[in-house]
């Protein structure tokens, strides 16, 4: 059963702009149904959001098949994120809302590295740069290429 909510979706989200190829991300991985890519203000080296192609606000509003294929490529890039940074854990955030903590409001998963005593960076704070960003993504690519 579906559990679609009353909000509109709004297509000028910056998530919807990247899938529509009008701004930029330095995306790891793509299939019909998910697209993953590096979070730009990453909370850990390596952090990595996966999005559902659906015009979808958050998990409530996205259908079973969406829903499905988020997490497979959420499975899969945790995977990858694990071997290419070596991490100890992977921790799996997805919030649904402001009032939990969303910020942009298109349906998506956060996967970040987690090693155990290491600081987390703020939520969408700090801005990393592309150098590193890319650094990261190639490691990652190599990995998720090896599964
Ligand atoms: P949330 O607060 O759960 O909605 O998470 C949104 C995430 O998107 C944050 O971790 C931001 O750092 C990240 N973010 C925002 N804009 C971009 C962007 N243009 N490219 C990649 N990540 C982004």
């Amino acid at each position: 059963m579906e559990n679609r909510s009353l909000m509109a979706y709004d297509s000028n989200n910056i998530f919807a702009k990247i899938l529509r190829g009008e701004a930029p991300c330095i995306k790891l991985y793509e299939d019909d149904l998910t697209l993953a890519f590096m979070d730009i203000m990453p909370q850990a080296d390596g952090h990595v959001l996966v999005i559902s192609k659906e015009a979808a606000e958050t998990l409530l509003d996205l259908s079973e098949d969406g829903a499905r294929a988020c997490v497979v490529t959420t499975r899969r890039i945790a995977i990858a994120v694990k071997k290419a940074l070596a991490a100890e854990g992977i921790f799996i955030a997805q919030m649904n809302g402001a009032a939990a903590g969303q910020t942009v409001p298109h349906i998506h998963f956060h996967v970040i590295p987690r090693t155990a005593g290491a600081v987390v960076r703020m939520h969408g704070v700090e801005r990393a740069d592309d150098a590193g960003l890319n650094a990261f993504a190639a490691k990652i690519r190599a990995a998720l290429a090896d599964a």
